[in-house]
Order: C-alpha cells, then structure tokens, then sequence
C-alpha cells in the first residue's frame, strides 16, 4: 500500500492552492482544508468508452442491451450466462453488476449483502474562464464532492436508503444553493442536470471481490460503496488475477465473499 500525501492548508493557502475558492474563504465558509496534491479525478463515462474501443478487436466482443437472466452453473462449476436471446458459454464468470449482483446471484443460493444507496449529482456547464474550482474538492461538512470535467462542473452528494429511482428536488435545490455559496461569481442555470444513482453498498463498507463459495470459475467484483470508480482499476486487476489462476498482489481476506456472507449471518451485519 502507498502513502497518500495530504498537508493541511490554511486560508490564504487554500485560495493559492485553489483561486475559485477565494469568495467563499473570504466569506468566512472555510478556516482551512486538506489538500490532497496526487488526487486526481476523471469522467468515467469518457474512460469506459475508450477502454471499449481500445479493445475493439476480434477476441474482445461487447454485447450492449442484453441483461444476463440467469448464471449456469453444473457439477459445482460455472458453465456460462442465459440472455433472452442466447446462452454464453465459459469456463470463467466475473459478476460485477453493481446492486443487481445480489439478484444475479440469489438463484444460486448465494445471498450477497449488498444494498443499494442512493446519491445525487447535479451538472453545471460552464463558459470559457468560468470562475470554477481546477481542483477536485470536497466539501465535507456538506458530504459534497466538486469535480471539474472539461467544460462541465459535478457535484455530487446524499446518501438515501432505499430503491426508489425518483429525484428529490428538494435534494437538488440544496445541491445547487450550496454551489451558489461557495462559488458566487459563477452563473448557475435553472437547469443543473440532476441525476440520481445506486451506491453499490456492503453493511461493512468493504468491496465483495473474489471467488464465489462452491462454485469454481465464478468470481464477484461489486459492493464498491461510493468509491467504486476509484477502486475500479485495482478492483479487476484482482479479479482478472484470480481468474487466470494468478495470486493478486493485495491480500484480499477481508475482501471476501465468505468473510461478508459470514458476518451478514452471524448478525453482525444488516440482514
Ligand atoms: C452520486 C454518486 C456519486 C459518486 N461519485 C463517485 C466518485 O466520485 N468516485 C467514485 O469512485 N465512485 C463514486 N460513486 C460510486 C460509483 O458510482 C459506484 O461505486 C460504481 O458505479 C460501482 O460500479 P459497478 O460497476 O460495481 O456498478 P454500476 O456502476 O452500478 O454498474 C453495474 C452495471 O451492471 C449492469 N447490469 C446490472 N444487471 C445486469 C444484468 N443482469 N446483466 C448485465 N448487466 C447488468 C448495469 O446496467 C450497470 O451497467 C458515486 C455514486 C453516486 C451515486
């Protein structure tokens, strides 16, 4: 494991370090921050797609539209994937379906603790010299995360228990008025895009990544929480290890199925 450097900033330090959040250092919202100089952040829409056609040759086949329904698993093994249209033959499964990994996987008595926690994000665009932060930033007090992606300002937030797909404007106002608080100067539509979506969370907060108990080629990587972008490379390299019969470099015991089945039925854990 590595290090994260991070050095404590204060406010005359956070402005040099971030110009956009002069106003609202200015205005009393921040004594000071943590400043994380290797963070990094990154559209990971724009990264998938490009993984995609990076990869986009004959042995490499991405099939769009076409939900799995079913695992097949004989003699204690994995044998492949149903669609509605056609069966997938293979001697390797990797289930990575964000929430729906514990549907996937329930029919083959495997009850994943996985619970989906709902979070918004809001999408300002913005004009050539926008006063909008470079920086990635987080805005902890308010559980909001700022990220600039091109030519487009995220924020991110919320955390709600449930499985109802429907947006809260009440949510989005609060998203957008705090936006208006800590960066006055940018001109903020009435349409800020708001979107909502499902944190793939455990009870304990750790990832699900490696084999699935008494089924051989079967392998989860999922239950990623609010991090799962972060994690992703690292994530299946893991996986992809364990499935070519590689030892992964990380210890991943406290990663595992087991170890989350385990506790979910012993209690200590959600139900
Ligand atoms: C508002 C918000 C902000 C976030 N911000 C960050 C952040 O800044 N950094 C970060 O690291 N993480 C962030 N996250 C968390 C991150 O989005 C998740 O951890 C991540 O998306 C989980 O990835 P996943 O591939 O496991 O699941 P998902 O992204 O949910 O993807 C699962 C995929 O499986 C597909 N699928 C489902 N069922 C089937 C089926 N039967 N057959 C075939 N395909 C199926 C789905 O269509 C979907 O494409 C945020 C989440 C939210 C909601």
């Amino acid at each position: 494991a590595q290090r994260v450097p991070l050095s404590g900033l204060g406010p005359e330090e956070m402005v040099a370090t971030e110009p956009a959040l002069s106003a609202a250092v200015k205005n009393g919202l921040f004594a000071g921050g943590v400043w994380g100089k290797a963070d990094e952040s990154g559209d990971a829409r724009v990264f998938t797609q490009r993984l995609v056609d990076t990869f986009a040759h004959a042995r490499f086949v991405c099939h769009h539209n076409m939900p799995v329904t079913q695992i097949i698993r004989k003699d204690s093994k994995v044998r492949g994937v149903m669609s509605a249209e056609r069966c997938f033959e293979a001697d390797a499964v990797i289930v990575a379906a964000g929430v729906k990994s514990r549907d996937l996987l329930a029919p083959l008595g495997v009850k994943l603790p996985i619970y989906g926690v709902k979070g918004y994000s809001i999408t300002v665009p913005l004009d050539k010299g926008a006063p909008a932060p470079e920086i990635s930033l987080t805005d902890l007090k308010n559980r909001l995360v700022v990220s600039r992606l091109g030519a487009r300002l995220r924020v991110a937030g919320f955390a709600e228990i449930g499985a109802r797909p429907d947006i809260a404007l009440a949510r989005v106002a609060a998203m957008r008025a705090r936006v208006g608080e800590l960066f006055p100067d940018l001109p903020l539509p009435d349409n800020v895009s708001p979107w909502v979506g499902f944190r793939p969370m455990t009870p304990d907060g750790a990832p699900l990544i490696g084999p699935v108990p008494n089924v051989a080629g079967l392998y989860v990587n999922s239950g990623h929480g609010p991090l799962g972008w972060t994690f992703s490379h690292g994530a299946a390299q893991i996986v992809a290890d364990l499935a070519s019969g590689i030892t992964p470099a990380l210890d991943i015991e406290g990663l595992s199925v087991t170890r989350a089945m385990a506790r979910m039925f012993s209690g200590r854990g959600a139900a």
